[in-house]
């Protein structure tokens, strides 16, 4: 029989010699070998040597529900034994579609009532720009096409969530980013506040759209888009003075307003939305991950009345839409998905349980002598790693170093955190439990420890 190591080197050479990763530096990756990650069942997973470790990142912030649940797979098997594909193309549509749109329009914020659907929050946020500028072509306004976004965002990494996005790295490669994208300061006290408090920097960075709005003219602006938190740019949770202070700039301005919440959807900051947790009242809500728990591949725009009520009737035929838009197994899959949440009241658990009981632990970890800042809103936190405790916006000379030897640790001690810059991330599962939330903030600390 072989054994598991053997296993493992086995996948990590076929790995390596055909399978390029995205987001990886894959002369670094094949002389490492990849993790080889082969079960997972609520918070776990397992790895080819037998190792369980515990997922502090749903996944990439998506396994909700958590790993494993053959509710699911039943789901997609039921769908599978009616019809597997057909498209909603052409005046079509199947059950599991109607079904979908019909419950995202009930748990979602009033003013949404409609669902345009796709394949991935990159797709999600591709379809915005089309749909944002088509808008105001149909309202007679086509010169309005800019759309503000900010730094450090990431709305997916196609031509245009990867300009909308505002990342450094990916804008320096392949033609990034397309014409017509503008980015403005993000909310980021930590790195970025200086002297000023959170508050005042929360206003100040809000006011960075104002002047962009008066410097680029509203004339040309069609719509702001930002991560209510941002995710991948480090849980970068704002001020609480920023979003009041963008929604009294958008006040009465015809400037559409897009809340991405690709991560921020289906429970992970206590609410359905991140726009409920931080009052935001958009016009359209991008979303993916947790839609399905990513149990299969499925994004969508929610699209409010005030834009459906243009883009259906005088905007026409919409030119535009994918083969999986609303994939009947993706949208069976999506639909058990939101049927587990509300049957187990994930997002109120997130809200008044564990929550409250996993942040009392993250921000304890704020004492260690390597955190400058320990964050987090329902279950989403940073941990921001600094040489000097006091001096918080000093970071480590070679950035990010630090941030991987700690995300090193933490996995090999048996737990998947993320690393961002000099920063530690986490995501967990909404379906943790008070004991797994105490091994992981034991196994958090030990990985502080073990880096200092
Ligand atoms: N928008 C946000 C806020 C995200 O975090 C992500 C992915 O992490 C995306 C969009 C892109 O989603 P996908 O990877 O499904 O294309």
């Amino acid at each position: 029989m072989t054994s598991l190591s053997n296993a493992t080197a086995d996948y990590r050479a076929r790995d390596a010699a055909h399978h390029i990763h995205p987001f990886s530096d894959m002369k670094s990756l094949n002389a490492e070998g990849s993790r080889v990650i082969v079960r997972g069942e609520g918070a776990w997973i397992w790895d080819s040597d037998g190792n369980r470790i515990l997922d502090g990142m749903s996944g990439l912030w998506c396994v909700n529900i958590g790993h494993g649940r053959p509710e699911i797979a039943a789901a997609i098997q039921r769908q599978m034994a009616e019809i597997s594909y057909y498209n909603t193309f052409f005046k079509t549509t199947h059950p599991p579609a109607v079904a979908l749109a019909e419950a995202l329009a009930r748990l979602s914020p009033p003013q949404f009532n409609h669902v345009f659907f796709c394949g991935s929050g990159s797709e999600a946020n591709d379809t915005v720009i089309r749909m944002v500028r088509h808008y105001w072509a149909t309202l007679g306004k086509p010169k309005k096409t800019v759309l503000i976004a900010r730094k450090n965002a990431y709305h997916g990494s196609t031509m245009g969530g990867g300009s909308l996005g505002g990342m450094a790295p990916i804008h320096s490669q392949g033609g990034l980013p397309i014409p017509g994208i503008h980015h403005i300061a993000q909310p980021y006290w930590f790195g970025e506040g200086g002297e000023a408090t959170p508050e005042e920097f929360g206003i100040q960075a809000a006011r960075e759209l104002e002047t962009a709005i008066e410097e680029l003219g509203e004339e040309n602006i069609a719509a702001f888009v930002a991560e209510p938190i941002q995710g991948a740019g480090g849980v970068i949770i704002p001020p609480a003075s920023y979003w009041p202070e963008i929604a009294r700039i958008l006040r009465g301005r015809e400037i559409l307003l897009v809340a991405d919440e690709v991560i921020t959807g289906f429970g992970r900051t206590g609410n359905w939305f991140g726009s409920q947790t931080f009052g935001i009242e958009a016009d359209l809500m991008p979303i993916a991950k947790g839609l399905s728990s990513g149990y299969l591949p499925i994004g969508g725009v929610m699209v409010s009345d005030k834009v459906a009520d243009v883009l259906i009737g005088p905007g026409g035929e919409f030119h535009h839409g994918f083969t999986y838009s609303a994939h009947p197994l993706t949208a069976a899959a999506a639909l058990e998905n939101l049927r587990i949440i509300e049957e187990e009241k994930l997002v109120d658990r997130v809200r008044d349980d564990i929550g409250p009981y996993l942040q009392k632990l993250w921000l304890a970890l704020g004492d260690h002598p390597l955190v400058g800042e320990a964050r987090m809103t329902g279950l989403m936190g940073a941990l921001e790693l600094v040489p000097n405790k006091p001096s918080r916006a000093h970071a480590f000379p070679d950035t990010g170093k630090v941030g991987t030897i700690a995300r090193d640790f933490s996995f090999r001690n048996g737990l998947v955190m993320r690393a961002v810059r000099d920063s530690l991330i986490l995501a967990p599962p909404l379906t943790l439990t008070h004991e797994e939330a105490d091994i992981l903030a034991a196994t958090a600390k030990k990985t502080l420890d073990d880096t200092l």
